[in-house]
């Protein structure tokens, strides 16, 4: 499928939303969900990941063989990518050209060494927790050039609540996923629609 990015590694997260509800929000790509740990992509609102500490939990659901070993240094270069990823996603829901400065963002990223994909079934013990974190950088990064290329064209949508500005990648087979999160946005609509035919009866 055009869209396929990093499902093997599975993606979605709680979120703590600026109207305060806590919710499961599955952004449809790993690259998106780690935009996310910054907040809601234009502001900090709902930042989770806020240091290097934060950061070793948020890749080790993730990438469990990267050393939990990020310091600051680590976490300012993912404070970067996930800035530009995120602004990306928000130019990409709303059909804009995307910044060349934020492009460049990413393919600087993008360029550094990844997780290696391992095949298991070898006579000698792939290694545990052997890679670094930049490494798990680059991964989310080529997951960032999967999703704004051409392939996912149309794909990167803004959930339709009137007041949800939530961004995701609408991985299903179909294409027509319309919410952030059915219990979130779907229910509340159906819920809303449902008043208005009641009222007008
Ligand atoms: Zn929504």
């Amino acid at each position: 499928m055009a869209t396929e990015t990093l499902h093997s590694r599975g993606t979605g997260q709680w979120i703590d939303s600026s109207d305060g509800q806590h919710w499961w929000f599955d952004a449809g790509s790993v690259a998106l969900d780690f935009a996310y740990t910054g907040g809601d992509l234009t502001t900090p609102e709902g930042e989770t990941v806020h240091d290097a500490r934060e950061l070793n939990e948020w890749f080790a659901e993730r990438f469990p063989e990267v050393a939990p070993t990020a310091g600051d240094r680590e976490f300012t270069d993912a404070r970067t990518l996930r800035e530009a990823i995120g602004r990306l996603a928000r130019q990409a829901s709303r059909g804009e050209s995307l910044s060349p400065d934020l492009v460049d963002v990413v393919n600087l990223f993008a360029a550094t060494p990844d997780i290696p994909p391992v095949l298991a079934g070898g006579a000698r013990q792939a290694g545990r927790s052997s890679a670094r974190p930049h490494q798990a950088l680059g991964t989310i990064a080529r997951d960032a050039v999967r999703l704004f290329g051409p392939a996912a064209g149309g794909r990167i949508r803004e959930c339709s609540a009137e007041d949800c500005e939530y961004v995701y990648l609408d991985t299903s087979r179909s294409g027509n996923r319309r919410w952030c999160s059915m219990q979130r946005c779907g229910n509340r609509a159906k819920v809303r629609a449902h008043r208005a035919r009641a009222a007008a009866n």
